[in-house]
Parts: structure tokens; sequence; C-alpha cells
């Protein structure tokens, strides 16, 4: 048997490709390999020039400013998904935002307004996008965001994002209660460490991401091609059977405590 997954007749939103080392990215051009109809929302006009260079291989994408924490931004982006597509197959939510202060210094210091912060742009946007597609998506359709191990053990200086991601892991299941009854699946996919922009705010990245390799089973971090890949295969018909979840593309390195070290 061949399978082979072919997405023309689907259409997808995805929000928070900043350039082409983010991870909506990888995932989107999978969709857009599988032949999917991809329209992109970037946060602000600064981001446009980049998106547009990236998508313009694509004939049919499209892409719209909207900051996710604004709802005049999202009502209007949620329009144009109707005027472009009537309907929508996939959503994908790649964003994610702490205030500097926030991952620098103690967690017990962290000051309520970046707590806010932190949790509205990370988490709370998952909830209102989806709240906006409602209307717009098809029985079937499938959801997804990207999260981070820091939800379940202690990283270092990730601090408040690892509240965020919690929250947007919790988010995930209820939403995937409520909108399961229409076959919609709502997913969270958990990538290791990987060098984006959203990457440099973290203190420590460069140990973080050293340290999540040694970690590995297969000594080495995930790669964004691999995120891609699995994004691709979470938002497919091939998963129709998988809602609500956590899952994992980090070469294994959150199944370890300690790691004996290699002899010789
Ligand atoms: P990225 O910087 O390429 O993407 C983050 C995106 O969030 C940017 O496009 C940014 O514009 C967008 N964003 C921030 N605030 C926004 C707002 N108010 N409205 C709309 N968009 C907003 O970095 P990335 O690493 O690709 O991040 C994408 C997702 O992957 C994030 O949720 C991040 O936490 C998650 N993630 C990243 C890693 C990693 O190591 N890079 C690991 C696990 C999970």
């Amino acid at each position: 048997m061949t399978v082979q997954i072919d997405l023309s007749s689907k259409t997808a939103l995805v929000m928070g490709v900043a350039n082409a080392r983010s991870l909506g990215w990888a995932i989107a051009e999978r969709l857009l390999q599988a032949g999917c109809r991809v329209g992109f929302s970037y946060q602000g006009e600064r981001l446009r020039p980049e998106l547009e260079k990236l998508t313009a291989d694509y004939p049919g994408t499209w892409i719209q400013q909207a900051d996710a924490t604004n709802e005049e931004d999202l009502t209007a982006l949620f329009e144009r998904v109707r005027q472009e597509f009537g309907q929508l197959d996939i959503l994908v939510h790649s964003i994610g935002f702490a205030p500097r202060a926030a991952m620098e210094g103690r967690f017990i210091d962290t000051a309520p307004e970046d707590w806010n912060v932190a949790l509205n742009v990370s988490a709370y946007t998952l909830v209102s996008a989806a709240r906006h597609a409602e209307p717009l998506l098809t029985d079937g359709a499938s959801l997804l965001s990207l999260t981070f191990q820091a939800s379940q053990r202690v990283v270092p200086k990730y601090n408040v994002m690892g509240i965020a991601k919690a929250a947007l892991e919790s988010a995930t299941r209820y939403l995937a209660a409520e909108l399961g009854p229409r076959g919609i699946r709502v997913n969270t996919l958990s990538a290791g460490p990987m060098r984006t922009v959203a990457a440099r705010s973290i203190p420590a990245f460069a140990h973080l991401y050293e340290s999540a390799a040694r970690q590995s089973p297969m000594n080495r971090n995930a790669t964004p091609g691999e995120v891609g890949d699995f994004g691709l295969f979470l938002l497919s018909d091939l998963s129709t059977g998988v809602t609500g979840q956590t899952l994992y593309v980090d070469a294994g390195a959150s199944i370890m405590t300690v790691k004996m070290e290699e002899e010789g």
C-alpha cells in the first residue's frame, strides 16, 4: 500500500512565521509541498518583507498582519480567511513571547505584568485564535501549536515561559474536549531546542542546545525538518485518532534523566 499525504483540497492558516528558521515555516513548507492552500499571519509590518520573500515561490499563498493579542486584528484576519478560503481545515499556532526581564532574573521575582504578557501571548492566543476560527473550521479540522518541555520540568531561566507552555498544553486538552464532537482535533508539538529568533531570547540557549543533544538517546537534537514532518502528520488525516496530546519531537531528550557517559 502506498500512503501519500495529499492536502490539495485543504486550506490552512499559519500564525507566527518570522523567517526561514521559524518552526511555523518548517511546518508550512510541508503543508505547501503537500499541495495545501496556505495563508499566513505575521505580528508586525517589520516582518512583512521576509514573509513576502518566503512565500513568493508558492502561488496562491496570502499574508496578513495580525497581532494575535489584538481582537480587531483577529477579527480582520479570520474575515480574510473567510474571503480567501470560505472555510478552514488547518490552523497552526507558532507564537511565543515573554519579556526579557522575566527570563533573565529569578523566577520568584516575576513581575505580574510580565507574567500576564507571557501567558497572554504564548497561551491565551491559542484559545482566542481557535474561537475566531471555530465558525470556519470544517468538521475534522486539525489545530496545532508548538510547546517546549520546560512546561513539565525545570529548565533554568525559562522561568515564566515554562508556566505559559504548561497553560498552552492544558488549553490544548480543554479545546480538544470541546471541539472533539465535531471531529476537530487539537494537539501541541513539543519541539527540542532549535536555533530560531525566539530561541535567542532564552538566556544560555547555547548551553541548553548542547546539553539537550547530549541528553538525547540519539546524541543529537531534532531538526526543524523533523518538526515539519511530524507537524504534517498531525495536520493530516493520517492522525485522525490523535487529539488533546502533547507530542515530543526532541530526539528523545525528554525521556532521559541521567545518561551514562559513553565508554572509551
Ligand atoms: P520565531 O521567533 O521564529 O517564532 C515566534 C513567532 O511568534 C514570531 O513570528 C513572532 O512574530 C510571533 N509572535 C510573538 N508575539 C506575537 C503576537 N503578539 N502576535 C503574533 N505573533 C507573535 O521562533 P520559533 O522558535 O519558531 O517559535 C515558534 C514556536 O515554537 C513558539 O511557540 C516557541 O515557543 C515554540 N518552540 C520553540 C523552540 C525552539 O527552541 N526554538 C522549542 C520548542 C518550542
